[in-house]
C-alpha cells in the first residue's frame, strides 16, 4: 500500500491548511463561545470545492479521490472541528449516498446543487429509540398511490437546522425487519418536515443539530433512494465511507491539541526549565506523537481502499475507532500539559477535549465499531 501523496493530494493539503490557518483557527473559539454556526466559513468551502470533494464533476464536485477528501478533512478539522462535522456530513453522509445510488433524475436536484456548496444537505438515521440499533426504525411511510405518507421523528440530525435536503430512513414494512428499511430523499421545505429547535451540547457547539418531526409529510414514490427495502444497505454502505470522515476529524482534532501543548511546553516554565525538559512531559509528547501517526495510518489505508472500490467496512471502523479514542487521549494529555491553564476557556486546550469526545460516538459508538471488527474478524 502506497501512503505517498500525490502532487494534487499536497496542493489540497496546503489549500486547507491555509484556508484553517486564516479563516478557522482565529475564529473557532468565538464560535464555540456563541455556539455560532460557521456561516461564511461554510461559503467558502463551498468555493474552495471541499463540500463535494469526491463527487464527480459532472454532477457539481471537485472530482477528487477519498484521499484528498480525509486529509482535508485533517485539515478542516484542525482549524475548527465543527466546520470539520458540517463538511463531512454534506460530503459522506448526503452526497455519497444521492452519488451511489441516486437516479440521473434525482442526482439532478438533490445532488448537483450540495456538491457546489449552494446547498447544504444532512442524514436522518437516528430516532429517539433507534440510535445504536439502527434497524429499530418507527418512522413509517405508508404508500398512497404515487406518494408515500411519513410520520415519525428523528433526532440528532447535523446540519437539520441548516439543511435543504435529507436522506430520510423509514420503515415501509415492519415484518421484514431491516429489509423493510427505505430511503428516500426530501427537501426540507416539504410540509409536514418541523424542526425543534437546535440541541444543547457540549462540543463541536458550531456545528448545528437537532430533532425532526415529520406530520403526515407526502413525498413522491420517485423519491425512493435505491429500492424499497434497500435502505438499510444504503445507510450501511454510506457509514463505511462516513467513518473515514470522522476519523479524519478526530485526527484533525488530535493535530491541534498536540500542536498546541508542543508549543506551550516550550513557553511555560517551571524549576527553573521549560515544561518539555522533564521528562515526564517529553513522554506525553512522544505518545501523542506516534498515536497521531498510526491514526492517520489507518485513516489513508481506509480511504484507499474505498478508492480502489473493494469493500472497507473493517478498515473504517478500525480507523473511526482508533483514531476517535487518540483524539480523546491526546486531548487530555494537551489539557494536563496545560496545568491550570488548560482548565480555563482562554486557551483551546478545553475545547479539544469537548470536540474530541463526540467521535468516539456518532456513526456508531466505539462499542459499536468493536462489533462491526469483531464479526469481521469472526466471519467464516
Ligand atoms: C452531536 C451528535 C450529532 C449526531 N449527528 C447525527 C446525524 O447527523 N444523523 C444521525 O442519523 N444521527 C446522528 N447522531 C446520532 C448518533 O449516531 C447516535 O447518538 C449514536 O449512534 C448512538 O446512538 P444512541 O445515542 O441512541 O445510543 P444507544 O444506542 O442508546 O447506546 C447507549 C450505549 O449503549 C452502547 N450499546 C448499544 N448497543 C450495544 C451493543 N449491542 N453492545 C455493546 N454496547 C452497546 C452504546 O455504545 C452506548 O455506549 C448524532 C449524535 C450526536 C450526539
Amino acid at each position: 500500500m502506497n501512503f505517498e501523496l500525490t502532487d494534487t493530494q499536497r496542493e489540497i493539503q496546503k489549500m486547507c491548511r491555509e484556508f484553517a490557518a486564516k479563516e478557522l483557527i482565529p475564529n473557532a473559539r468565538g464560535w464555540d463561545e456563541r455556539h455560532e454556526f460557521p456561516r461564511e466559513a461554510v461559503k467558502k468551502l463551498a468555493e474552495l470545492g471541499l463540500l463535494g470533494i469526491a463527487v464527480p464533476e459532472q454532477y457539481g464536485g471537485s472530482g477528487l479521490d477519498n484521499v484528498s477528501y480525509a486529509i482535508a478533512m485533517e485539515e478542516i478539522s484542525r482549524g475548527c472541528a465543527s466546520t470539520g462535522v458540517i463538511m463531512s456530513v454534506n460530503n459522506s453522509l448526503y452526497c455519497d449516498p444521492v452519488l451511489k445510488y441516486g437516479t440521473e433524475e434525482q442526482k439532478k436536484e438533490f445532488l448537483v446543487p450540495f456538491a457546489r456548496g449552494e446547498k447544504l444537505g444532512c442524514f436522518g438515521l437516528t430516532e429517539p429509540e433507534a440510535g445504536s440499533d439502527a434497524a429499530a426504525q418507527k418512522t413509517t411511510a405508508v404508500r398512497k398511490g404515487d406518494e408515500y405518507i411519513i410520520n415519525g421523528s428523528k433526532n440528532w440530525i447535523t446540519n437539520g437546522p441548516v439543511a435543504d435536503a435529507i436522506v430520510l430512513f423509514t420503515m415501509t414494512d415492519k415484518e421484514k425487519g431491516n429489509k423493510g428499511i427505505t430511503a428516500f430523499l426530501v427537501p426540507t421545505d416539504t410540509p409536514g418536515f418541523n424542526r425543534a429547535p437546535p440541541d444543547r451540547k457540549m462540543g463541536i457547539c458550531g456545528a448545528h443539530s437537532c430533532s425532526i418531526f415529520f406530520e403526515d409529510m407526502k413525498v413522491p414514490a420517485k423519491n425512493i433512494l435505491g429500492k424499497e427495502g434497500e435502505g438499510f444497505k444504503v445507510a450501511m454502505s454510506t457509514l463505511d465511507g462516513g467513518r473515514i470522515g470522522i476519523a479524519a476529524q478526530a485526527l484533525g482534532i488530535a493535530r491541534a491539541a498536540f500542536e498546541e501543548a508542543l508549543a506551550y511546553s516550550g513557553d511555560r516554565k517551571t524549576f527553573g526549565k521549560p515544561i518539555r525538559e522533564h521528562q515526564a512531559i517529553q513522554f506525553m509528547l512522544a505518545d501523542m506523537a506516534t498515536e497521531i501517526d498510526a491514526a492517520r495510518l489507518l485513516v489513508l489505508q481506509a480511504a484507499l481502499l474505498k478508492d480502489k472500490g473493494v469493500r472497507h467496512s473493517l478498515e473504517s471502523s478500525m480507523a473511526k475507532l482508533f483514531a476517535s479514542e487518540v483524539a480523546s487521549r491526546v486531548a487530555n494529555k494537551a489539557l494536563q500539559i496545560h496545568g491550570g491553564q488548560g482548565y480555563s476557556k482562554e486557551f483551546d486546550a478545553e475545547r479539544h477535549v469537548r470536540d474530541a469526545r463526540i467521535t468516539e460516538i456518532y456513526e456508531g459508538t466505539s462499542e459499536i465499531q468493536r462489533i462491526v471488527i469483531s464479526s469481521n474478524l469472526l466471519k467464516d
